[in-house]
């Protein structure tokens, strides 16, 4: 295993990138989920599943509204967390781990635009939560 190495200046800008292209994603989603939940509970939420943050597995006894309004939350809180990652560009501590400091490997930022956690922490904190 390759120890991961911090990020150059290049490839800092390209998360940028991607996390503002992100963060866009998420605005023009938010705003359709806004007006779908102002909308008729019925109307065409359907289109809402090709978004990444999947609600199927949620259960089946929340009503359309309801499944509206959490994904508005969970979709909130990820444009939160990529505003802190873009801030972290900023600062500089972007795709350091916050439990160990040490740099994140750069197969899970991409995968995971805004983790806070190198996985070896992240598992650690999961297991410490069951
Ligand atoms: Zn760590």
């Amino acid at each position: 295993m390759p120890t991961p190495s911090k990020l150059n200046k290049k490839e800092l800008t390209k998360f940028k990138v991607l996390i503002e292209n992100e963060l866009d994603e998420i605005r023009k989603n938010l705003r359709k989920t806004e007006e779908n939940i102002k909308k008729s509970p019925r109307d065409d939420a359907g289109d809402l599943s090709a978004y990444s943050i999947h609600l199927a597995d949620q259960g089946t006894d929340t009503n359309e509204t309801e499944k509206l309004l959490l994904f508005r939350e969970k979709t909130e809180k990820y444009f939160y967390k990529l505003e802190e990652s873009l801030n972290k560009i900023k600062s500089g501590t972007f795709g350091i781990c916050a439990g160990c400091g040490k740099p994140i490997s750069k197969e899970r930022l991409k995968a995971v635009l805004c983790a806070s956690y190198c996985l070896k922490c992240k598992q650690e904190r999961q297991n410490s939560l069951e």
